[in-house]
């Protein structure tokens, strides 16, 4: 099987009756990209940035990650898309040379965008590497944890002092580069037709989503039967989240694990999902099953998914209509 799928690596994802989706990669580091290429990737999704600042004393120069933002940008070329998520530290990921208050619920605590909101030269730092390196290729920006519309709207208003200051100095950038956010509190799931009006597009962070939706620890063993990503109150806010995106014309991509998973791919494709993102070594997987799945059939499965009543009902319900029949 996996031969079959090597094959795969220069074809389109596209579905039996013609429905183009993109399928991308995360990756954690600028070699990762070249893996993403070689693994048949059409972009990456998400460039998770914190590799940039962890096992070291300080912090990353600006000139550091304009190199590495820049390698990725370079390895996928200029049409691929490469989806830069901004600094997503806190929560269970610490810094030696960030002296973080110690917290009683460190995931719902200071992390983020909202570190980033508050130590704004940090935040600056990294958003000049990151418009420095959009000449070089097809980046986008990705804001994490986004829960209000004033975070956004912060956050872009600290870009464009970033963007004034790159103009005073005469240094180049992608003055149109898209602007996207995560969406993975429950809070932005549930004001997405809102946030989708000043955002250019969204990724669903499933792998936060779900902790936060169900009040279950990602990390935690004992309470795992309730981490489900098939649960109907996900699935739910993952309906209205695409929706919401595409009333605005603006397009909604996943990059929890979910996005790669080969029960899920079929209601989320129903779903009108545009853009999956997953693991380099899951792309070719993906896409062999996308190629024999039929996205007008599937918009109806995935509406009937949304009326049944457990995460067990709707596994084995697209087991056995969608994925043994194929
Ligand atoms: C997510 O939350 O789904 C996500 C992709 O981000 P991370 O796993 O880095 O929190
Ligand atoms: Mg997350």
């Amino acid at each position: 099987q996996k031969e079959d799928w090597a094959r795969l690596v220069h074809e389109e994802s596209v579905t039996a009756d013609g429905h183009r989706v993109e399928l991308a990669a995360n990756i954690g580091n600028p070699q990762d990209a070249v893996q993403a290429v070689e693994n048949g990737a059409e972009g990456i999704g998400l460039f998770r940035t914190e590799f940039l600042y962890m096992g070291r004393e300080q912090f990353p120069t600006e000139e550091e990650q304009f190199e590495a933002y820049k390698a990725v940008a370079e390895t996928m070329g200029k049409d691929r898309p490469v989806v830069i998520r901004t600094l997503d530290i806190g929560g269970d990921k610490e810094l030696s040379y960030l002296d973080l208050p110690k917290e009683l619920n460190p995931f719902l605590g200071y992390r983020a965008i909202r570190l980033c909101l508050d130590r704004v030269e940090l935040f600056k730092t990294q958003l000049r590497a990151l418009l420095r390196a959009s000449i070089y290729g097809n980046i986008k920006i990705m804001y994490p944890m986004i829960a209000t519309i004033a975070e956004l709207r912060r956050a872009n208003q600290i870009l464009d002092e970033v963007k004034a200051e790159l103009r005073s100095q005469s240094i180049l950038f992608n003055d149109h580069l898209e602007v996207g956010i995560m969406i993975e509190v429950p809070a932005a799931a549930m004001i997405a037709d809102q946030l989708a009006k000043e955002a250019d597009f969204f990724s669903i962070g499933t792998n936060d989503l779900i902790q936060y939706v169900m009040a279950a620890d990602r990390m935690n063993e004992q309470v795992a039967y309730l981490y489900d990503p098939y649960h109907p109150a996900i699935l739910r806010l993952v309906n209205q989240v695409i929706k919401a995106a595409h009333q605005e014309g603006k397009w909604v991509g996943m990059c929890g694990e979910m996005a790669g998973e080969s029960l899920a791919i079929p209601i989320l494709l129903g779903l009108g999902l545009d853009e999956f993102s997953m693991s380099a070594t899951s792309v070719l997987r993906a896409r062999h099953l996308l190629r024999k799945l039929d996205y007008k059939s599937l918009q109806e499965t995935a509406q009937h998914v949304l009326t049944l009543e457990s995460g067990e009902e709707i596994r084995a319900f697209i087991k056995e209509e969608i994925l043994n029949k194929l």
